[in-house]
């Protein structure tokens, strides 16, 4: 196995709210080195064992750990450190004193990120490469919700300042708007999404006015927004699967094992259908 694919075991430096609805952990440790120095932006999958432990020497002989996804926001390689950012799902509504796991209802990954302690170890596998923007495009549209931040404020330090287009974000609530560094003709447009929201950054999306010329789309959100956003873009003119990344990063009712099959199912039939 490539050393990048084998899963490197990390110690908790600090835990904070970077924003009200936001959670981030610092990790370090030797097996940074390991990491590639563009490692801010990729995505690693965090490991659990199936009772929602981190210690993976009680996972049961020939069982496989419970994974979960998550970008690194900021990777800085002479400090030794790595960056993750989780959202606070479980800790809104009645899951709030959740505090025995179990693989049915999950927040394996939440519920640690709430509860890590400096010194405290993680394993992780990856990292690997999220799709960036495509190139040569005439305009942006950027589309995320909460689990997208991390990932859009890389993509978004690095537009070039002559770029147009839209920045479209859903948020818990306003002070959850992490800085960005926008050119001037990208317009940001945030919606607030509650419990029952319903769609509101797909309805968002759909009152967008397209520009003219094709269009380098990054899109990562809640799965049935993914999937109205994704009907309404593939409608619009010079819409190209090829300039396109629209992705479900998770699913409302159903945790991330879940999720990975509706997913897979789903990208199977769409890409059938091209
Ligand atoms: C490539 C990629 C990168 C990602 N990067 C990030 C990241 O940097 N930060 C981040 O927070 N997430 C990120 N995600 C999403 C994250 O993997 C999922 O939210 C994951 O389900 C969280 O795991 P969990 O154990 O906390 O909850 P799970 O056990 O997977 O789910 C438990 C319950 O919580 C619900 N739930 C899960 N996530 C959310 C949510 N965000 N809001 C409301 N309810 C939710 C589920 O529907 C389920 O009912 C990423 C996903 C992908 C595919």
């Amino acid at each position: 196995m490539q050393k990048r694919l084998q899963p490197k075991t990390f110690t908790v430096q600090q835990a904070f709210d970077i924003s009200p609805n936001m959670r981030r952990v610092i990790l370090t440790g030797e097996d940074i080195r390991l990491l590639p120095a563009d490692s801010a932006g990729q995505y690693v999958k965090l490991l659990f064992t199936p009772a929602g432990s981190t210690d993976l020497s009680t996972l049961p002989e020939g069982q496989k750990p419970v994974l979960r996804t998550f970008t690194i926001s900021e990777f800085d390689a002479e400090q030794g450190n790595l960056s993750l950012d989780f959202v606070k799902h479980q800790h809104k509504g009645k899951s709030q004193h959740k505090d025995v796991l179990n693989p049915e209802q999950g927040g394996y990954a939440c519920h640690w990120a709430m509860h890590a302690q400096p010194g405290e170890q993680i394993s992780l596998g990856g990292p690997n490469i999220i799709q960036g923007l495509a190139e040569d495009s005439d305009w942006v549209l950027i589309i995320g919700d909460m689990t997208a931040l991390p990932s859009i404020q890389l993509k978004t330090a690095r537009l070039a300042a002559d770029c147009r287009g839209y920045v479209v974000l859903a948020l818990s609530c306003e002070q959850d708007l992490p800085a960005l560094q926008l050119p001037a003709g990208v317009d940001l447009i945030t919606v607030m999404e509650g419990e029952h929201s319903g769609n509101a950054l797909a309805e968002k999306v759909t009152q967008l006015r397209w520009l003219e010329g094709s269009p380098a789309i990054w899109c990562a959100c809640e799965f049935s927004n993914m999937r109205a956003i994704r009907q309404h873009i593939s409608r619009q003119d010079q819409f190209d699967r090829k300039s396109c990344y629209i992705s479900s990063y998770w699913k409302h009712g159903v945790t991330e094992d879940g999720h990975k099959v509706i997913k897979r199912d789903d990208q199977d039939s769409y890409h059938s259908k091209a």
